[in-house]
């Protein structure tokens, strides 16, 4: 693949125990409106990518045209973060802290669950009318031990907020969602250092990917086909994971391929999951359940 053992042990390395690719797993329904194939934290990949707790991948999908929009009704989440990226379609929002908005292609919603939130998810109604292909990423971001009892919070990050940086020599682009590449800063607040990319590269170029050491790396190809430092090619819906050293990484487009970078500095805490709650022991989760069902996170008006 254009790079011999010699040439990878002469230069510093890039990432720790090399890449490992990972395939999604079969689809299922996320309420009715999201076919969604999820890639961890099935597929045995649970600490591998901390602060990153769950990738769903919904789509692309075509929904036909519906005055009742599709989505999954009023449920909770505590103790995480859920951040929807939108490649396709319009998706609706409301909770119970009273945030609402729509968010389309390029948009990204960001909400902190922290102590408990109550909201639904569904596809936009006009946009439902008209019917249409759902294209979206659900990724779930831990919150450290002293954060999960914050207030909830939701940013709503719209395409003309997120900064381009365009690639040397036509390589592609690269947007900052969150975290910063070569001075431009990602709108995104978040609880510990992350960053996360929309890449685009183009077919025929190598890139260098600047993560910084420590950080663990979740590449997830959305299309197209690439190679990740010599990797067998990784193609659509298919993830590369790596604990990146601070040396860049270079990505080879063997098609134009679309990427979500997801980088962060691992949360060193042990992690209890149950269901939409993610906090650091069984007792908390149980808390998270009685709390749920008093109210005590809330209600959708
Ligand atoms: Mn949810």
């Amino acid at each position: 693949m254009g790079q011999t053992s010699l040439g990878q042990s002469t230069r510093p390395r890039s990432v720790t125990d090399g890449v490992r690719i990972y395939r999604p797993g079969g689809t299922h329904v996320v309420g009715d409106g999201f076919h969604v194939r999820n890639l961890f934290p099935s597929n045995d990949l649970d600490r591998e990518l901390s602060p990153f707790l769950m990738l769903d991948y919904a789509g692309p999908t075509f929904y036909p045209a519906t005055d009742e929009p599709r989505g999954v009704g009023e449920h909770p989440h505590r103790g995480f973060e859920t951040v929807t990226i939108i490649y396709q379609g319009i998706v609706a929002h409301r909770d119970s802290a009273g945030n609402a908005g729509n968010i389309g292609p390029g948009d990204v919603q960001w909400m902190t669950a922290a102590s408990g939130i109550i909201h639904e998810e569904r596809h936009e109604r006009e946009w439902a009318k008209r019917g249409g292909t759902l294209q979206a990423i659900q990724l779930w971001v831990n919150l450290p031990k002293t954060s999960k009892m914050s207030a909830p919070g939701y940013q709503t990050l719209v395409s003309d907020q997120i900064p381009v940086v365009q690639l040397d020599g036509g390589a592609g682009a690269l947007r900052v969602i969150a975290g910063s590449l070569r001075g431009l800063k990602g709108p995104a607040k978040t609880f510990t250092p992350i960053e996360l990319y929309d890449l685009r590269v183009r077919v025929g170029h190598r890139i260098p990917l600047e993560v910084p050491g420590g950080f663990n790396v979740g590449l997830f190809v959305l299309s197209g086909l690439v190679s990740v430092e010599g990797s067998r090619p990784v193609t659509e819906a298919e993830l590369a994971v790596f604990a990146s050293t601070g040396q860049p990484v270079g990505i080879t487009a063997k098609e134009d391929t679309t990427i979500l970078v997801m980088a962060g500095e691992p949360i060193h805490e042990p992690v209890a999951r149950y269901g939409p709650f993610v906090m650091n022991t069984k007792e908390e989760l149980v808390q998270a359940v009685n709390d749920y069902q008093a109210g005590k996170m809330g209600h959708l008006h």
